[in-house]
């Protein structure tokens, strides 16, 4: 998790691929005075949100181009490059810090994210798609030959992998960054974090820890309603239960999450095994934290408190 994956004193694995870029970055300091550190954006199967998430950072983003040289990122370009964009799509570094936004859906993608780790001295995934898969894992659970039939005209045209994996599945990660979108405060620290050579003060409790912090009535205790705080990562200042509603997962699996405790309280709670399975595969579908909930939905369930009902179209 998060916390033993510091951009400070980054694992063995990481330094020597530093290592290995250390001689790209003297020949590159020769060629360019700018000792600001460089920074490369990257997309793969997404929807572009978390990406927005650093333009959202519009207070910041000046002081933050004054730290770091901005080296690659497309959402934020203007022009597609004079390659008309394939060399863009995988850039030529090498680059201090890479965030990676997306998940590996085509063997395409497999290729390039390799591409891109060899020249990133430190890489970061962002949000739910790069940590966990994203929505689109959902295929991993169906028959990808018949959803391609059902969406596209001509299936034949379609290239793509049978599931949609996180990148940790192909290439080590430095640091993982929960969220769908990610919080933008958490995204200034990881970067600062970078900047200053020690390890991000992410926290990795849960969203649990946020309701008590501001003081918000816990919507499962006072109101019986299914709520995946107990088990979802802190981010969001636990802004669902804030609003009366039980927290539905986006911000991904809580370190060390007590799946069996909560897949018992959401079923006194009134779930079923399928309303379970749903919930959790929602934002954050190929998660290794969270694999184990689908054997133990179908465990035998008990019977529902009396009086609660079951909306299948209610998410926690
Ligand atoms: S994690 Fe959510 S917001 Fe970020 S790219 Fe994926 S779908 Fe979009
Ligand atoms: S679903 Fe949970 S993690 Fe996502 S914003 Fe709501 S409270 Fe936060």
């Amino acid at each position: 998790m998060e916390s033993d994956r510091g951009l400070a004193g980054a694992p063995g694995r990481s330094t020597a691929r530093a290592a290995d870029t250390d001689l790209g970055d003297a020949a590159r300091r020769r060629a360019n005075p700018d000792r600001r550190p460089t920074l490369a954006v990257w997309k793969f199967a997404s929807c572009d949100g978390c990406q927005l998430t650093l333009l959202d950072c519009e207070d910041e983003l000046l002081g933050l181009t004054e730290q770091v040289r901005i080296e690659h990122f497309l959402e934020m370009s203007a022009t597609e490059g004079p390659s008309g964009g394939r060399a863009e799509l995988s850039g030529r570094g090498p680059y201090d810090l890479s965030l990676v936004e997306g998940s590996i859906t085509t063997a395409e993608d497999a290729e390039r994210i390799q591409h891109i780790r060899r020249i990133s001295r430190r890489m970061v995934t962002i949000g739910a798609c790069a940590t966990a898969g994203g929505i689109q894992a959902l295929r991993n659970f169906g028959d990808v030959d018949a959803f391609r039939a059902a969406v596209y005209a001509r299936p034949d045209y379609i290239a793509t992998l049978e599931t949609s994996t996180p990148i940790s599945a192909h290439v080590p990660v430095d640091f993982e960054l929960r969220g769908c979108p990610i919080d933008r405060r958490q995204l200034l620290e990881v970067i600062t974090a970078h900047l200053s050579g020690r390890k991000p003060q992410i926290p990795s409790h849960s969203v649990c820890f946020e309701c008590k912090r501001r003081g918000t009535t816990c919507v499962t205790v006072a109101h019986g309603t299914p709520c995946l705080g107990p088990v979802t990562h802190a981010g969001c200042g636990a802004i669902c239960p804030a609003y009366g509603r039980g927290c539905y997962g986006c911000f991904g699996p809580a370190e060390r999450p007590n799946l069996r405790s909560m897949v018992a309280q959401l079923r006194r709670d009134g779930m079923s095994e399928a309303d379970i399975l749903r919930v959790f595969r929602t934002f954050n579908a190929a998660s290794p934290e969270y694999a184990p909930v689908a054997d133990l939905a179908a465990e035998e369930q008990d019977t529902p408190r009396a009086g609660t009902e079951t909306d299948p179209e209610r998410p926690a």
